[in-house]
Protein backbone atom coordinates (compact mmCIF):
# COMPACT_ATOMS: atom_id res chain seq x y z
CA UNK A 1 0.00 0.00 0.00
CA UNK A 2 0.68 3.79 -0.37
CA UNK A 3 0.75 5.37 2.45
CA UNK A 4 1.13 8.76 1.40
CA UNK A 5 -2.44 9.73 1.00
CA UNK A 6 -4.48 6.82 3.13
CA UNK A 7 -7.23 5.57 0.74
CA UNK A 8 -10.10 4.77 3.25
CA UNK A 9 -11.01 7.60 5.66
CA UNK A 10 -13.74 9.41 7.00
CA UNK A 11 -15.75 5.99 8.58
CA UNK A 12 -12.58 4.92 9.80
CA UNK A 13 -9.57 6.46 11.97
CA UNK A 14 -6.66 7.53 9.27
CA UNK A 15 -3.43 5.57 10.00
CA UNK A 16 -1.41 8.36 9.20
CA UNK A 17 -3.18 9.98 12.65
CA UNK A 18 -0.93 7.64 14.54
CA UNK A 19 2.72 8.48 15.02
CA UNK A 20 5.21 6.29 13.67
CA UNK A 21 5.77 2.88 15.00
CA UNK A 22 2.58 2.75 16.88
CA UNK A 23 -0.55 0.43 16.98
CA UNK A 24 -4.17 0.89 17.64
CA UNK A 25 -4.64 2.58 21.06
CA UNK A 26 -5.85 -0.53 23.32
CA UNK A 27 -9.37 -0.16 24.25
CA UNK A 28 -9.89 -1.81 27.85
CA UNK A 29 -10.81 -5.43 27.72
CA UNK A 30 -14.23 -6.45 29.96
CA UNK A 31 -12.66 -6.83 33.39
CA UNK A 32 -14.54 -10.60 33.01
CA UNK A 33 -12.26 -11.95 30.52
CA UNK A 34 -9.56 -13.84 31.87
CA UNK A 35 -6.62 -15.03 29.01
CA UNK A 36 -3.81 -17.73 29.19
CA UNK A 37 -1.76 -18.49 26.25
CA UNK A 38 -1.64 -22.33 24.98
CA UNK A 39 2.08 -23.05 25.51
CA UNK A 40 1.61 -25.72 22.26
CA UNK A 41 4.32 -25.18 19.01
CA UNK A 42 2.96 -25.93 16.02
CA UNK A 43 3.95 -28.55 13.89
CA UNK A 44 3.83 -27.52 10.90
CA UNK A 45 6.52 -24.28 10.90
CA UNK A 46 5.23 -23.45 7.29
CA UNK A 47 1.93 -22.17 9.29
CA UNK A 48 2.68 -19.56 11.01
CA UNK A 49 -0.35 -19.15 13.33
CA UNK A 50 -0.09 -17.23 16.30
CA UNK A 51 -0.99 -18.89 19.52
CA UNK A 52 -3.93 -20.56 20.36
CA UNK A 53 -4.68 -18.98 23.86
CA UNK A 54 -7.58 -19.50 26.28
CA UNK A 55 -10.27 -16.85 27.15
CA UNK A 56 -13.48 -17.22 29.69
CA UNK A 57 -12.83 -21.08 30.11
CA UNK A 58 -12.62 -21.52 25.81
CA UNK A 59 -9.60 -22.65 24.00
CA UNK A 60 -9.21 -20.40 20.91
CA UNK A 61 -7.46 -21.96 17.95
CA UNK A 62 -5.87 -20.83 14.71
CA UNK A 63 -6.48 -23.18 11.81
CA UNK A 64 -5.34 -24.11 8.31
CA UNK A 65 -8.26 -23.43 5.83
CA UNK A 66 -8.40 -25.66 2.94
CA UNK A 67 -10.90 -23.95 1.04
CA UNK A 68 -13.62 -21.16 1.16
CA UNK A 69 -16.12 -21.21 -1.80
CA UNK A 70 -18.49 -18.85 -1.55
CA UNK A 71 -21.82 -17.48 -3.61
CA UNK A 72 -23.12 -14.19 -3.31
CA UNK A 73 -26.72 -13.56 -4.44
CA UNK A 74 -26.99 -9.70 -5.47
CA UNK A 75 -30.36 -8.69 -5.91
CA UNK A 76 -30.94 -5.32 -7.81
CA UNK A 77 -34.47 -4.88 -7.80
CA UNK A 78 -34.88 -5.94 -3.94
CA UNK A 79 -31.34 -4.06 -3.14
CA UNK A 80 -30.17 -6.78 -0.74
CA UNK A 81 -26.54 -8.80 -0.89
CA UNK A 82 -26.45 -12.27 1.17
CA UNK A 83 -23.66 -14.70 0.90
CA UNK A 84 -23.68 -18.51 1.58
CA UNK A 85 -20.22 -19.52 2.42
CA UNK A 86 -18.71 -22.64 2.70
CA UNK A 87 -15.39 -22.79 4.44
CA UNK A 88 -13.11 -25.92 5.17
CA UNK A 89 -11.21 -25.81 8.07
CA UNK A 90 -8.50 -28.31 9.71
CA UNK A 91 -7.41 -27.83 13.46
CA UNK A 92 -4.16 -29.14 14.71
CA UNK A 93 -5.36 -28.78 18.47
CA UNK A 94 -8.97 -28.91 19.99
CA UNK A 95 -10.67 -25.82 20.55
CA UNK A 96 -13.08 -22.83 19.25
CA UNK A 97 -11.49 -21.89 15.78
CA UNK A 98 -10.89 -17.99 14.39
CA UNK A 99 -12.61 -18.38 11.24
CA UNK A 100 -12.26 -14.73 10.72
CA UNK A 101 -15.36 -12.30 9.39
CA UNK A 102 -16.70 -8.97 10.28
CA UNK A 103 -20.54 -9.15 9.03
CA UNK A 104 -22.82 -11.22 11.08
CA UNK A 105 -23.95 -14.45 10.58
CA UNK A 106 -27.83 -14.88 10.31
CA UNK A 107 -27.40 -18.62 9.84
CA UNK A 108 -23.94 -21.15 11.01
CA UNK A 109 -23.81 -24.79 10.37
CA UNK A 110 -21.10 -26.80 11.88
CA UNK A 111 -20.86 -30.56 9.85
CA UNK A 112 -24.15 -30.15 9.12
CA UNK A 113 -25.64 -29.45 12.44
CA UNK A 114 -27.02 -25.49 12.82
CA UNK A 115 -25.66 -23.57 15.57
CA UNK A 116 -26.97 -20.73 17.34
CA UNK A 117 -25.25 -17.89 14.56
CA UNK A 118 -24.62 -15.40 18.28
CA UNK A 119 -21.93 -18.05 19.22
CA UNK A 120 -20.18 -17.22 16.27
CA UNK A 121 -18.99 -13.59 17.81
CA UNK A 122 -15.95 -11.68 18.13
CA UNK A 123 -12.89 -12.33 20.56
CA UNK A 124 -10.06 -10.18 21.50
CA UNK A 125 -6.32 -11.62 21.15
CA UNK A 126 -4.67 -11.73 25.53
CA UNK A 127 -2.26 -8.70 24.08
CA UNK A 128 -5.33 -6.76 22.86
CA UNK A 129 -3.91 -6.91 19.74
CA UNK A 130 -6.85 -7.46 17.08
CA UNK A 131 -10.47 -9.32 17.51
CA UNK A 132 -11.10 -12.14 15.38
CA UNK A 133 -14.90 -13.70 15.13
CA UNK A 134 -14.65 -17.06 16.56
CA UNK A 135 -17.08 -19.97 16.13
CA UNK A 136 -18.32 -21.06 19.63
CA UNK A 137 -18.30 -24.43 19.30
CA UNK A 138 -15.58 -27.04 20.44
CA UNK A 139 -14.23 -29.21 17.94
CA UNK A 140 -11.64 -31.92 17.53
CA UNK A 141 -8.45 -31.81 15.71
CA UNK A 142 -9.50 -32.89 11.80
CA UNK A 143 -11.15 -31.19 9.11
CA UNK A 144 -14.37 -29.95 9.79
CA UNK A 145 -16.84 -27.95 7.37
CA UNK A 146 -18.59 -24.57 8.89
CA UNK A 147 -21.48 -22.94 6.64
CA UNK A 148 -22.11 -18.97 7.16
CA UNK A 149 -24.30 -16.83 6.06
CA UNK A 150 -25.11 -13.70 5.86
CA UNK A 151 -26.02 -10.22 4.41
CA UNK A 152 -23.41 -8.11 2.75
CA UNK A 153 -23.44 -4.18 2.71
CA UNK A 154 -19.76 -3.49 2.96
CA UNK A 155 -18.12 -2.45 -0.56
CA UNK A 156 -22.09 -2.75 -2.29
CA UNK A 157 -23.55 -0.08 -3.50
CA UNK A 158 -27.02 -0.40 -5.83
CA UNK A 159 -27.36 1.91 -8.52
CA UNK A 160 -30.20 2.42 -10.82
CA UNK A 161 -30.49 -1.08 -12.75
CA UNK A 162 -26.58 -2.24 -11.91
CA UNK A 163 -24.79 -2.72 -8.93
CA UNK A 164 -21.02 -2.70 -7.95
CA UNK A 165 -19.03 -4.51 -5.25
CA UNK A 166 -15.30 -3.38 -4.88
CA UNK A 167 -13.81 -5.51 -2.25
CA UNK A 168 -10.93 -2.99 -1.09
CA UNK A 169 -8.70 -3.99 1.71
CA UNK A 170 -5.92 -2.17 3.64
CA UNK A 171 -3.56 -3.37 5.69
CA UNK A 172 -2.64 -0.15 7.67
CA UNK A 173 -6.12 -0.65 9.26
CA UNK A 174 -7.20 -3.60 11.75
CA UNK A 175 -9.73 -6.21 9.98
CA UNK A 176 -9.56 -4.44 6.96
CA UNK A 177 -8.61 -7.55 4.84
CA UNK A 178 -10.83 -10.13 3.20
CA UNK A 179 -12.46 -10.46 6.50
CA UNK A 180 -14.76 -7.15 5.10
CA UNK A 181 -16.20 -9.35 2.48
CA UNK A 182 -15.66 -13.15 3.40
CA UNK A 183 -15.00 -15.60 5.62
CA UNK A 184 -11.31 -15.79 5.74
CA UNK A 185 -7.94 -16.56 8.21
CA UNK A 186 -5.14 -13.99 8.84
CA UNK A 187 -1.99 -13.66 6.42
CA UNK A 188 -0.37 -16.75 7.36
CA UNK A 189 -2.93 -18.80 5.88
CA UNK A 190 -2.61 -19.86 2.00
CA UNK A 191 -5.82 -21.48 0.32
CA UNK A 192 -7.90 -21.85 -2.97
CA UNK A 193 -11.63 -21.25 -3.40
CA UNK A 194 -13.77 -19.62 -5.45
CA UNK A 195 -16.71 -16.81 -5.42
CA UNK A 196 -19.93 -16.85 -7.45
CA UNK A 197 -22.11 -13.74 -8.40
CA UNK A 198 -25.74 -14.53 -8.67
CA UNK A 199 -26.63 -11.08 -10.23
CA UNK A 200 -31.08 -11.29 -9.99
CA UNK A 201 -34.02 -8.26 -11.05
CA UNK A 202 -31.60 -6.82 -14.01
CA UNK A 203 -31.22 -6.94 -17.15
CA UNK A 204 -27.13 -5.19 -16.93
CA UNK A 205 -24.89 -7.27 -18.03
CA UNK A 206 -22.11 -7.09 -15.24
CA UNK A 207 -18.38 -7.65 -15.76
CA UNK A 208 -16.49 -9.11 -12.46
CA UNK A 209 -12.62 -7.32 -12.76
CA UNK A 210 -10.69 -9.74 -10.74
CA UNK A 211 -6.84 -10.93 -10.49
CA UNK A 212 -8.67 -14.55 -10.46
CA UNK A 213 -10.09 -16.59 -13.16
CA UNK A 214 -13.49 -15.69 -13.94
CA UNK A 215 -16.06 -17.92 -15.91
CA UNK A 216 -19.63 -17.51 -16.86
CA UNK A 217 -21.34 -21.08 -15.02
CA UNK A 218 -25.11 -21.26 -15.41
CA UNK A 219 -25.64 -17.35 -15.72
CA UNK A 220 -23.53 -16.82 -12.44
CA UNK A 221 -20.46 -15.13 -12.95
CA UNK A 222 -17.83 -17.15 -10.83
CA UNK A 223 -14.22 -16.06 -9.45
CA UNK A 224 -11.59 -18.91 -9.09
CA UNK A 225 -8.78 -17.89 -6.89
CA UNK A 226 -5.74 -20.13 -6.22
CA UNK A 227 -3.61 -21.90 -3.61
CA UNK A 228 -0.99 -19.45 -2.76
CA UNK A 229 -3.64 -16.62 -2.05
CA UNK A 230 -4.38 -15.14 1.60
CA UNK A 231 -6.70 -12.94 2.85
CA UNK A 232 -4.81 -9.99 1.23
CA UNK A 233 -4.61 -11.37 -2.20
CA UNK A 234 -7.78 -11.20 -4.25
CA UNK A 235 -9.39 -8.46 -5.89
CA UNK A 236 -12.77 -8.70 -6.94
CA UNK A 237 -14.40 -5.58 -8.12
CA UNK A 238 -18.29 -6.11 -10.23
CA UNK A 239 -18.96 -3.24 -12.57
CA UNK A 240 -21.71 -2.43 -14.79
CA UNK A 241 -18.43 -2.28 -17.17
CA UNK A 242 -20.62 0.63 -19.24
CA UNK A 243 -19.42 2.85 -16.46
CA UNK A 244 -15.89 2.59 -16.89
CA UNK A 245 -13.75 3.51 -19.04
CA UNK A 246 -11.63 -0.16 -20.17
CA UNK A 247 -8.32 -0.11 -21.85
CA UNK A 248 -6.32 -3.68 -22.67
CA UNK A 249 -3.16 -4.14 -23.61
CA UNK A 250 0.03 -7.30 -23.24
CA UNK A 251 2.86 -6.82 -21.53
CA UNK A 252 6.07 -8.90 -23.53
CA UNK A 253 7.72 -10.41 -20.27
CA UNK A 254 11.19 -10.79 -20.27
CA UNK A 255 10.85 -14.34 -19.82
CA UNK A 256 9.04 -14.88 -23.41
CA UNK A 257 5.58 -14.45 -21.51
CA UNK A 258 2.65 -12.41 -23.27
CA UNK A 259 1.03 -11.01 -19.79
CA UNK A 260 -2.34 -9.59 -20.50
CA UNK A 261 -2.60 -5.70 -18.83
CA UNK A 262 -6.34 -4.58 -18.01
CA UNK A 263 -6.30 -1.12 -16.71
CA UNK A 264 -9.99 0.63 -15.76
CA UNK A 265 -10.99 3.80 -14.75
CA UNK A 266 -14.67 4.53 -12.82
CA UNK A 267 -16.83 6.80 -15.65
CA UNK A 268 -15.06 9.42 -16.72
CA UNK A 269 -13.28 12.27 -16.45
CA UNK A 270 -14.03 15.98 -16.33
CA UNK A 271 -11.34 17.07 -19.28
CA UNK A 272 -8.34 18.99 -17.06
CA UNK A 273 -8.90 16.98 -14.17
CA UNK A 274 -5.85 15.25 -12.96
CA UNK A 275 -6.26 11.28 -13.64
CA UNK A 276 -4.93 11.15 -10.33
CA UNK A 277 -7.72 12.25 -8.62
CA UNK A 278 -9.96 10.28 -9.74
CA UNK A 279 -12.16 8.39 -7.53
CA UNK A 280 -11.30 10.27 -3.92
CA UNK A 281 -13.23 9.50 -1.21
CA UNK A 282 -14.31 6.96 1.04
CA UNK A 283 -15.50 3.44 0.09
CA UNK A 284 -17.32 3.51 -3.27
CA UNK A 285 -17.66 7.14 -5.36
CA UNK A 286 -21.46 7.60 -6.59
CA UNK A 287 -21.24 6.30 -10.07
CA UNK A 288 -20.86 9.06 -12.74
CA UNK A 289 -23.99 11.19 -13.79
CA UNK A 290 -24.06 9.69 -17.11
CA UNK A 291 -22.62 7.32 -19.34
CA UNK A 292 -19.22 8.44 -20.27
CA UNK A 293 -19.53 10.11 -24.30
CA UNK A 294 -17.55 12.24 -25.93
CA UNK A 295 -14.89 14.57 -24.81
CA UNK A 296 -15.18 13.48 -20.92
CA UNK A 297 -15.30 9.38 -22.02
CA UNK A 298 -11.84 10.55 -24.31
CA UNK A 299 -10.89 11.94 -20.75
CA UNK A 300 -11.36 8.33 -18.92
CA UNK A 301 -9.70 6.62 -21.84
CA UNK A 302 -6.83 8.68 -21.64
CA UNK A 303 -6.01 7.64 -18.25
CA UNK A 304 -6.71 3.98 -18.63
CA UNK A 305 -4.18 4.16 -21.71
CA UNK A 306 -1.59 6.12 -19.67
CA UNK A 307 -2.24 3.73 -17.41
CA UNK A 308 -1.38 0.69 -19.71
CA UNK A 309 1.98 2.63 -20.62
CA UNK A 310 3.09 3.52 -16.88
CA UNK A 311 2.45 -0.54 -16.36
CA UNK A 312 4.23 -1.74 -18.90
CA UNK A 313 7.13 0.69 -18.00
CA UNK A 314 7.26 -0.14 -14.42
CA UNK A 315 6.99 -3.78 -14.80
CA UNK A 316 9.70 -3.88 -17.42
CA UNK A 317 11.97 -1.76 -14.81
CA UNK A 318 11.29 -3.85 -11.88
CA UNK A 319 11.75 -7.57 -14.10
CA UNK A 320 15.08 -6.00 -14.52
CA UNK A 321 15.66 -6.23 -10.66
CA UNK A 322 13.72 -9.31 -9.57
CA UNK A 323 13.12 -11.36 -12.50
CA UNK A 324 10.21 -11.96 -14.54
CA UNK A 325 7.08 -10.97 -13.60
CA UNK A 326 5.21 -13.42 -11.01
CA UNK A 327 1.29 -13.63 -12.02
CA UNK A 328 -0.24 -14.38 -14.94
CA UNK A 329 -2.15 -10.91 -15.77
CA UNK A 330 -2.04 -7.54 -14.38
CA UNK A 331 -5.64 -5.47 -13.22
CA UNK A 332 -5.23 -1.88 -12.41
CA UNK A 333 -8.20 0.15 -11.15
CA UNK A 334 -6.99 3.88 -11.56
CA UNK A 335 -9.16 5.59 -8.59
CA UNK A 336 -8.42 6.83 -5.14
CA UNK A 337 -5.39 8.42 -3.88
CA UNK A 338 -2.37 6.33 -3.09
CA UNK A 339 -2.89 2.94 -3.47
CA UNK A 340 -3.51 -0.98 -2.19
CA UNK A 341 -1.82 -3.70 -3.99
CA UNK A 342 -3.30 -7.35 -5.03
CA UNK A 343 -2.06 -10.44 -6.15
CA UNK A 344 -1.24 -9.11 -9.94
CA UNK A 345 -3.89 -6.60 -9.59
CA UNK A 346 -4.05 -2.89 -7.86
CA UNK A 347 -6.48 -0.14 -7.17
CA UNK A 348 -3.92 2.82 -7.63
CA UNK A 349 -3.49 6.52 -8.35
CA UNK A 350 -1.39 6.90 -11.61
CA UNK A 351 1.67 8.59 -9.18
CA UNK A 352 1.10 4.81 -6.67
CA UNK A 353 1.48 2.65 -9.81
CA UNK A 354 4.94 2.26 -10.24
CA UNK A 355 4.96 1.36 -6.03
CA UNK A 356 1.73 -1.08 -6.11
CA UNK A 357 3.69 -2.64 -9.05
CA UNK A 358 6.78 -2.81 -6.67
CA UNK A 359 3.98 -5.02 -4.27
CA UNK A 360 3.49 -7.50 -7.47
CA UNK A 361 7.23 -9.22 -6.06
CA UNK A 362 7.03 -8.45 -2.72
CA UNK A 363 3.78 -8.34 -0.81
CA UNK A 364 1.77 -10.21 -3.08
CA UNK A 365 4.03 -13.13 -4.51
CA UNK A 366 6.40 -13.39 -1.90
CA UNK A 367 3.86 -12.45 0.84
CA UNK A 368 4.60 -11.18 4.76
CA UNK A 369 2.93 -14.11 6.84
CA UNK A 370 1.66 -11.26 9.18
CA UNK A 371 1.50 -7.63 10.72
CA UNK A 372 4.89 -8.13 12.33
CA UNK A 373 6.16 -8.82 8.67
CA UNK A 374 3.82 -6.49 6.94
CA UNK A 375 6.92 -3.48 7.04
CA UNK A 376 9.41 -5.45 4.54
CA UNK A 377 8.03 -5.15 1.23
CA UNK A 378 6.70 -1.09 2.33
CA UNK A 379 10.01 -0.80 2.80
CA UNK A 380 11.65 -2.21 -0.29
CA UNK A 381 8.87 -0.31 -2.12
CA UNK A 382 9.18 3.10 -0.93
CA UNK A 383 13.48 2.49 -1.24
CA UNK A 384 12.22 2.27 -5.29
CA UNK A 385 10.36 5.52 -4.51
CA UNK A 386 13.19 7.13 -3.80
CA UNK A 387 15.38 6.04 -6.08
CA UNK A 388 17.18 3.06 -4.44
CA UNK A 389 19.97 5.30 -2.92
CA UNK A 390 22.52 3.73 -0.60
CA UNK A 391 23.32 4.71 2.50
CA UNK A 392 26.76 4.29 4.86
CA UNK A 393 25.54 5.07 7.85
CA UNK A 394 22.64 3.39 10.15
CA UNK A 395 19.25 5.66 10.74
CA UNK A 396 19.78 7.82 13.16
CA UNK A 397 16.11 7.37 15.28
CA UNK A 398 15.49 3.68 15.90
CA UNK A 399 11.95 2.89 15.57
CA UNK A 400 9.79 -0.02 16.01
CA UNK A 401 8.99 -2.15 12.49
CA UNK A 402 8.12 -5.29 14.23
CA UNK A 403 8.38 -7.51 17.95
CA UNK A 404 4.55 -6.65 18.16
CA UNK A 405 2.29 -9.36 19.56
CA UNK A 406 1.85 -12.28 17.72
CA UNK A 407 -1.45 -11.10 16.80
CA UNK A 408 -1.05 -7.82 15.35
CA UNK A 409 -2.24 -7.58 11.81
CA UNK A 410 -1.54 -3.92 11.03
CA UNK A 411 1.72 -2.50 9.25
CA UNK A 412 3.63 0.65 10.98
CA UNK A 413 3.72 3.77 9.10
CA UNK A 414 7.20 3.64 9.92
CA UNK A 415 7.58 1.19 7.53
CA UNK A 416 7.79 3.90 4.94
CA UNK A 417 10.41 6.24 5.59
CA UNK A 418 12.10 4.09 8.18
CA UNK A 419 12.03 1.44 6.50
CA UNK A 420 13.22 3.17 3.37
CA UNK A 421 16.59 3.76 5.28
CA UNK A 422 17.22 0.71 6.33
CA UNK A 423 17.29 -0.18 2.70
CA UNK A 424 19.27 2.09 2.05
CA UNK A 425 21.31 1.01 4.77
CA UNK A 426 21.52 -2.26 3.60
CA UNK A 427 22.56 -1.28 0.32
CA UNK A 428 25.29 0.24 1.52
CA UNK A 429 25.73 -2.74 3.50
CA UNK A 430 25.96 -5.19 0.77
CA UNK A 431 28.19 -2.94 -1.55
CA UNK A 432 30.33 -5.62 -1.63
CA UNK A 433 28.24 -8.09 -2.86
CA UNK A 434 26.99 -5.81 -5.69
CA UNK A 435 24.44 -4.16 -3.39
CA UNK A 436 20.98 -4.73 -1.74
CA UNK A 437 18.58 -5.20 -4.78
CA UNK A 438 20.33 -8.71 -5.88
CA UNK A 439 19.50 -9.79 -2.26
CA UNK A 440 15.97 -8.86 -2.31
CA UNK A 441 16.13 -10.88 -5.78
CA UNK A 442 17.31 -14.21 -4.38
CA UNK A 443 15.05 -13.44 -1.33
CA UNK A 444 11.59 -13.46 -3.53
CA UNK A 445 12.74 -16.45 -5.49
CA UNK A 446 12.91 -18.42 -1.93
CA UNK A 447 9.56 -17.23 -1.31
CA UNK A 448 7.99 -16.81 -4.46
CA UNK A 449 3.91 -17.39 -3.44
CA UNK A 450 4.94 -18.41 -0.06
CA UNK A 451 4.38 -16.64 3.26
CA UNK A 452 7.29 -15.07 5.10
CA UNK A 453 8.29 -13.41 8.54
CA UNK A 454 10.42 -11.08 9.70
CA UNK A 455 12.62 -13.68 11.44
CA UNK A 456 13.37 -15.71 8.14
CA UNK A 457 13.86 -12.20 6.17
CA UNK A 458 17.03 -11.90 9.24
CA UNK A 459 18.17 -15.31 8.63
CA UNK A 460 18.13 -15.19 5.22
CA UNK A 461 20.22 -11.62 5.25
CA UNK A 462 22.35 -13.43 7.84
CA UNK A 463 23.19 -16.21 5.50
CA UNK A 464 23.99 -13.97 2.55
CA UNK A 465 26.07 -11.43 4.32
CA UNK A 466 28.51 -14.03 5.75
CA UNK A 467 31.68 -12.45 5.53
CA UNK A 468 30.91 -8.82 5.44
CA UNK A 469 31.71 -8.51 9.25
CA UNK A 470 28.07 -7.13 9.76
CA UNK A 471 26.07 -8.16 13.31
CA UNK A 472 22.41 -8.19 12.15
CA UNK A 473 21.09 -9.27 14.96
CA UNK A 474 22.27 -6.53 16.49
CA UNK A 475 21.30 -4.18 13.94
CA UNK A 476 17.82 -5.51 13.75
CA UNK A 477 17.31 -5.10 17.59
CA UNK A 478 17.98 -1.63 17.08
CA UNK A 479 15.92 -0.84 13.59
CA UNK A 480 13.58 -3.33 13.35
CA UNK A 481 12.67 -4.41 16.70
CA UNK A 482 12.99 -0.69 18.35
CA UNK A 483 14.84 -2.13 21.54
CA UNK A 484 15.72 1.04 22.76
CA UNK A 485 12.77 3.19 21.74
CA UNK A 486 11.26 2.56 25.23
CA UNK A 487 14.51 4.07 26.24
CA UNK A 488 13.88 7.30 24.38
CA UNK A 489 10.56 7.56 25.81
CA UNK A 490 11.66 7.68 28.83
CA UNK A 491 14.27 10.15 28.34
CA UNK A 492 11.91 12.49 26.60
CA UNK A 493 9.41 11.88 29.47
CA UNK A 494 12.19 13.23 31.92
CA UNK A 495 12.70 16.41 29.67
ZN1 LIG B 1 3.04 -0.04 -0.45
Amino acid sequence: MQAIKPLLGATRASPSALPEGSVKPAVSRPALDTYSVGGSVRADAALHAPPSFQVNGKTVVFGDIKKVDSTVILDVAARKSTVKAVVEIELSEKGQPAIELVPRATKVTVNGKEVDPASYSDVRDPANASSFKVLGVDLEPGVHRVEVEYELTAGVRYSGDSVEVFARKSDLENRAMDEQYFPTNLEYDQYPGSIAFDIRGTEVKHRVMSNGDVSEVDGKLVVTFPAHYNTASLFLNVINPARFSISEDVFKSASGAEIPITVYTPGSLAPGKAPDRLGDGVGLKPPPPTVPNGDSNLSGMEAAHRGVELTKQALAKHEKDFGAYPHPRVLVRVSGSGGMEYSGATETSLNALEHELHHQWFARSAQPANGNAGWIDEAAASWNDRGYPTSRSEPGVPRKLSGFPAWHRITPQAAYNHGASLMAFLDGVFAPKGGFRPVLKKFFEAYTKKVFTTEQFLEFLKKEGAGLGVDFDALFKRQVYGTGLHLMKKASKAD
